[in-house]
């Protein structure tokens, strides 16, 4: 039998009764996700493992790729998300982008309306999705956040267009790269400098 949202939500909840390690261990041979993560309540989850133990019986991890998983999860209306530097990152900068994932995951319509807004021009380097990838780049660009999110959870009520701005996927791991993040106005300056010394 196949996962159903039901299901799925029934071991994440066993996931946090009986924590991350054991549930590896009953489901997943004791092995942890490196960059495929469901996100439910503010927390990662290993997907593959939640994934697979949410089949009737439950399967092994290792039969069907993350790509195929994070899929079927998310037909199942589950955020799912691939970040691969996770260790990598300082935790709170971690929390950061998962609070601003979250934020923005719920907020479809002010992802929509700062889209229409600014138009798929990157508000740090100008960079235009549009003007260089034609069609296929209207909307691309993504939004980020730009409060302390330090003030700000997941559970928070909905923020407005003014409190985001939308950047390029370059701009945008670079505004990330400190904690707390870099304005978009340091970023710029930080752009122009290099082309001078460049
Ligand atoms: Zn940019
Ligand atoms: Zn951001």
């Amino acid at each position: 039998m196949t996962a159903t949202k039901a299901s799925v939500l029934a071991r994440i909840k066993e996931y946090d009764q009986i924590g991350k390690e054991q549930f590896l261990k009953r489901y997943a041979s004791g092995r942890s996700a490196k960059s495929y993560y469901l996100i439910y309540n503010s927390k990662y989850y290993d997907l593959k493992a939640i994934y697979a133990a949410s089949k009737n019986p439950p399967t092994k991890p290792s039969e069907k790729n993350s790509r195929d998983s994070k899929y079927e999860l998310e037909e199942l209306g589950y955020v799912c998300i691939i970040d691969k530097d996770e260790d990598k990152k300082e935790y709170n900068e971690g929390e950061r982008r998962l609070t601003e994932v979250q934020i923005l995951t719920r907020n479809k319509g002010l992802v929509a309306a700062a889209k229409e807004k600014y138009k798929s021009i990157c508000r740090a380097c100008d960079f235009d999705f549009s003007k260089f990838y034609g069609e296929i780049g209207i909307g691309f660009i993504e939004c980020h956040h730009l409060n302390p999110i330090s003030k700000v959870t997941p559970k928070s009520p909905p923020v407005t267009v003014d409190e985001v701005t939308v950047l390029c996927s370059n701009c945008h791991r670079m505004v990330h790269t400190s904690s707390p993040p870099l304005t978009v106005e340091a970023l710029k300056a930080l752009i122009a400098a290099a082309k001078i010394s460049n």
